[in-house]
């Protein structure tokens, strides 16, 4: 297995365990806790001048504090995405700037494209000829792209609630495509049945590319943290907005802005913000609550599919990088969140994505909340393009012009 110099070993987040990644693939074989790739900073020749010299032409431009050398990536040139200013968004807010980092710029349109990169490039590295995963969606598609540039056959399970888009191009890519009736919990049932010892997938040695299953997904999104930083001229931002499913995305930034003060490329942390959809909020609620871990969502009642994720495995080790880093966690309504998405590809020209416009809301009540500074940088994450959910977004306008209509 091709690994780069700096990375030492998987940690354990659970029993903080190491071990070999040559061995091991995935979670811990002690206690099965999630893994978490080790870097050793000391052994990393990097300097902000020499990043500053390299094309931004891909997340692998950071190939030294990531598992795998570039020359190893499964890659389309995911990553190097813009961080777009909204002089609109920061005068609506009240704050010094706000920007967003536009994952839809990605090969299949959001940042899960980070996440596969990452971990279909660890099954290759691994000898695997199929992966498998089950996802809301997006993680999906993306998932069976990056199995095709491999040439690895991929099994994809989701929700019959998930996207036609993400169903569709699933299949185009060439993957099998499964689907469940009911949540992500319950794709994931099937993928777990599918998967147990002495089933098909297992018999089959399918490697798994899930959320906090495989470590290199967390690993590889954190690149978002350091092209903002870098973006911003190596000012770390006041917050980051996240919308927030599994915490994958929002765990791996605050990881790598850590990273970056450890190698003295900056000396703050950016104040991480979950965002998160009211009819699914199990984060925020634990935040509020103060728990040291989420208890599971009862009913879903969001439209917003990438963040309906009502048992987030990983919440005590989201819950800890938002308190680490000063930030925090705030809940929307789908109709604010819907609006925003409206308003910022009105004001701004961003298409932002349905699930990701609780950023942009959730940023709009922490600003009314007098959680920002009339200087802060605000950057929100765009995780997803818009046009994957054109019919949601189309249905809202035709919602508030039929309502409008009445009111005239
Ligand atoms: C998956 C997804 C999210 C949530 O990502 P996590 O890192 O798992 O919290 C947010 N937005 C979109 C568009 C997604 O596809
Ligand atoms: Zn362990």
């Amino acid at each position: 297995m091709r690994t780069t110099d700096a990375f030492v070993a998987l940690r354990c987040v659970d029993c903080d365990a190491r071990h070999d990644p040559a061995t091991v693939t995935h979670r811990c074989p002690d206690c099965g806790g999630i893994t978490d790739p080790e870097y050793d900073l000391d052994a990393v020749d990097l300097s902000r001048e020499e990043l500053e010299s390299r094309p931004f032409d891909s997340l692998w431009r950071y190939e030294e504090l990531l598992p795998f050398p570039r020359e190893a990536a499964v890659s389309m040139g995911e990553g190097a995405t813009p961080l777009v200013e909204c002089p609109t968004l920061a005068d609506r807010m009240g704050v010094g700037a706000v920007y967003v980092k536009d994952e839809g710029r990605n090969p299949t349109g959001t940042f899960k494209d980070r996440g596969q990169t990452g971990a279909v490039t660890a099954a290759v590295e691994h000898g695997a000829d199929a992966i498998a995963l089950n996802s809301a969606g997006n993680a999906g598609q993306a998932a069976a792209a990056y199995a095709a540039r491999a040439g690895l056959d991929s099994h994809v399970f989701l929700p019959d609630r998930a996207g036609f888009t993400q169903k569709a191009m699933t299949e185009v890519h060439g993957g099998d495509l499964r689907i469940a009736k009911g949540e992500i919990t319950d794709a994931g049932a099937e993928y777990a049945a599918t998967m147990e010892q002495g089933a098909e997938g297992a018999d089959a040695g399918w490697y798994s590319t899930k959320t906090f299953v495989t470590p290199y997904r967390h690993d590889v999104k954190k690149t978002m943290a350091y092209e903002t930083i870098e973006q911003l001229d190596w000012d770390v931002p006041d917050a980051v907005v996240y919308p927030t499913g599994g915490g994958v995305g929002l765990v791996g930034m605050h990881k790598a802005a850590t990273e970056f003060r450890e190698l003295g490329f900056t000396d703050s942390l950016p104040g991480m913000y979950a965002a998160q959809a009211e009819g699914c909020a199990p984060v925020v609620r634990a935040w509020d609550e103060g728990a040291d871990a989420h208890e599971a969502w009862e009913e879903i009642t969001t439209v917003c599919n990438g963040i309906a994720v009502p048992d987030p495995g990983a919440s005590p080790w989201i819950l800890d990088a938002i308190e680490e880093s000063g930030g925090g966690a705030v809940a929307t309504s789908d109709e604010a969140i819907l609006d925003a998405a409206i308003e910022v590809a009105r004001t701004e020209g961003i298409e932002v994505g349905a699930t990701c416009a609780s950023a942009v809301s959730g940023a709009f009540e922490l600003a009314e909340r007098g959680e920002f500074g009339p200087d802060d940088t605000v950057v929100l994450l765009n995780t997803g393009a818009g046009n994957k959910d054109v019919d949601t977004l189309r249905s809202h306008l035709g919602a508030r012009e039929e309502a409008a209509d009445e009111a005239a």
